[in-house]
């Protein structure tokens, strides 16, 4: 399988890919959501190893992170802080009540790295969510990053292909 790694290219071929995802919305609606995501699943599990996030960190510069109390702890004793101080500098809490990172970008993105990768939270580990089960009904969210995230263009463009998905 080749893959578009480009950051460049991927973001041009999506501008230009607008109308064509749009009939692609359409298409997945009328699929068998166990299908899609047995097909989403291992597209996934091909591409995300071929893709190397430290030459991206999209993600980290527009995702809003949640984070744990078990997190900010273990986030506290990596950064030889005390937790008060954790979450006065790297805390906020979000209208929802959540504890989230009071920065986008992330506070811990240096260049296109995570500083704190082997702490980084449950919610950057599980993004950008393809092994997760119900493609279809999270595909708004997902499609929002097919200009910037190179995993989830390239696993959209070869599910178009396996579904033998024709614009015309
Ligand atoms: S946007 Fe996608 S490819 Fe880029 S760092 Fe995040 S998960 Fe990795
Ligand atoms: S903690 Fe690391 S992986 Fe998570 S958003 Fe921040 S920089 Fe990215």
């Amino acid at each position: 399988m080749l893959l578009l790694t480009d950051l460049h290219k991927i973001t041009l071929l999506a501008a230009d890919k607008e109308a064509e995802n749009d009939h692609f919305k359409n298409f997945l609606k009328e699929q068998d959501s166990e299908q899609i995501d047995s097909i989403v699943h291992q597209l996934n599990e091909e591409i995300t190893p071929q893709i190397d996030c430290t030459q991206c960190g999209n993600c980290c510069k527009s995702l809003m992170i949640n984070v744990t109390p078990g997190e900010t702890e273990s986030l506290a004793e990596h950064l030889h802080m005390d937790v008060a101080d954790v979450k006065e500098k790297y805390i906020e809490i979000s209208n929802q009540g959540q504890m989230i990172i009071n920065t986008i970008p992330c506070h811990f993105l240096e260049g296109k790295s995570c500083t704190i990768y082997q702490k980084r939270f449950t919610e950057c580990r599980e993004f950008p969510h393809l092994h997760k089960a119900n493609f279809k009904a999270r595909f708004f969210g997902t499609i929002m990053y097919y200009p910037m995230c190179p995993i989830i263009f390239n696993t959209i463009e070869n599910l178009k292909q396996k579904l033998n998905f024709n614009v015309e």
